[in-house]
Parts: structure tokens; C-alpha cells; sequence
């Protein structure tokens, strides 16, 4: 680092890169702490340069331990496109943990839409079929029973929300036709939420009542939730 005559501060090429990745960095939302850790110097030293910068020092809360020592990986994911849910999971975190540490540190954070149109890319959740398959144009709402619904308010099971089970028009596209009166989709895996084709099947209800029947009591044999 040099200074000019002036007593100012006059990075050479080296500094620059240096610094311009250090403002970056606490930008992204890394403590002085952690820069200075990351620079091998004070954090006073990495106060001090980011006040040469005129960059602004927040107030530095501390990470929670846990969610400081996953910090890097958390931003890393979300940049990736990652809900707070499933990085929470991933590193065994509460979400709202990471979300206030988002807050605090000014990251914007992703808008439903956005995290919506992020799940569809990544075939995180059901998402991408509605999506991919369905011409979906927006409109997708997740039911109180736990099942996701969209907006079709001229398919002939809409209510009068306008809205269809999710699973029903995945099950329908793949049949190419509509469903039947006491036609049910169930979902062989379990979960109520995977509406990817291969996980649904047409089934009169009568039969889906007794294989549901079945399964929860095969399912209390084993003492399982599912
Ligand atoms: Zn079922």
C-alpha cells in the first residue's frame, strides 16, 4: 500500500484487488471478523480500511456460532438459488436464524416469486412441474390439507377460489384426460407436496381409502410418521 504526497490513499494493483474483494466480501454480509481472518490482519486494521474506502461499518452483531461457522457455505447456497429452508436443513440450522443474520447484515433477501421461479430451476420442489408442464401463469397457493394448488379457474374441479389441486392436473396431463367422478391422485411416496408424474396414481377412491387404511396401520406396527 502506498500513499501519494497528499497522504492519500493510493492503492497499487495488488492493494486494489485486495481491497475491492474485501468491500465485496462485507458486503456480502461478512463481519470484520471474519475478514480479518480471512486477510490475516486486525479486524481494527480491516476497520480501518474500509473507512479509507469510505465504506460505511455496520454494526457488527455476531453470528450465532452455528450459523457463523457455516457462513461462507449459507451465502454460497443462497447465491445459488437455495431457500433458507433447505440450507437450514442442510447444515442442521433454524432458518430464522439465518434470516435475521441476512437481515442484520442487509442482504436482500428473495421476494416469494423469486424464490418460487429459483425452486422451479432447481427441481426443489413440485414447483417445476406446475411450471414446466402446466403452463402455469402464476397463480399457485398451497392448501391448508398440505397439498399445493393452481390457479385454473376453468378446469372442471375449480371451486369457486379457482383453484385446482396441483396433483390433479399433473395426474391429468399424464393421463390426458380429465379425472372421473371418485377419481383420486395418490402419492406413492408419501409426500403430499412431490407432484412429479411418477409419484402420482390414478386410483378409484374406494381403493385409495383402504390402501390409505392399510398404511397407517403398517406404519403404527412400525411406530413411523409419515
Ligand atoms: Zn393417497
Amino acid at each position: 500500500m502506498k500513499h501519494g504526497k497528499d497522504g492519500r490513499f493510493q492503492p497499487d494493483h495488488e492493494a486494489r484487488k485486495e481491497w475491492g474483494e474485501m468491500v465485496e466480501l462485507y458486503k456480502k454480509g461478512w463481519s470484520l471478523n471474519m475478514l480479518a481472518q480471512h486477510l490475516k490482519i486486525s479486524s481494527n486494521s480491516v476497520r480501518w480500511r474500509l473507512n479509507r474506502l469510505g465504506i460505511e461499518i455496520r454494526k457488527d452483531f455476531r453470528l450465532g456460532s452455528k450459523v457463523g461457522e457455516h457462513w461462507n457455505d449459507i451465502l454460497k447456497l443462497y447465491a445459488e438459488g437455495w431457500s433458507l429452508k433447505r440450507i437450514a436443513r442442510r447444515f442442521g440450522l433454524n432458518a430464522a436464524n439465518i434470516y435475521s443474520a441476512f437481515k442484520i447484515r442487509g442482504i436482500k433477501t428473495r421476494t416469494s416469486s423469486e424464490a418460487l421461479k429459483n425452486a422451479a430451476r432447481l427441481g426443489t420442489t413440485k414447483f417445476g412441474y406446475g411450471s414446466a408442464n402446466l403452463q402455469w401463469k402464476g397463480g399457485i397457493n398451497y392448501h391448508s390439507a398440505g397439498y399445493w394448488r393452481v390457479r385454473k379457474p376453468d378446469h372442471p374441479r375449480a371451486g369457486t377460489s379457482g383453484y385446482v389441486f396441483e396433483h390433479v392436473l399433473v395426474a391429468e396431463a399424464k393421463l390426458g384426460r380429465f379425472l372421473n367422478k371418485g377419481e383420486v391422485v395418490h402419492h406413492l411416496n408419501g409426500c403430499k407436496t412431490d407432484n412429479r408424474p411418477e409419484n402420482l396414481r390414478v386410483m378409484r377412491q374406494s381403493d385409495h381409502l383402504r390402501k390409505h387404511h392399510a398404511a397407517t396401520v403398517e406404519s403404527r406396527k412400525r411406530n413411523e410418521n409419515y
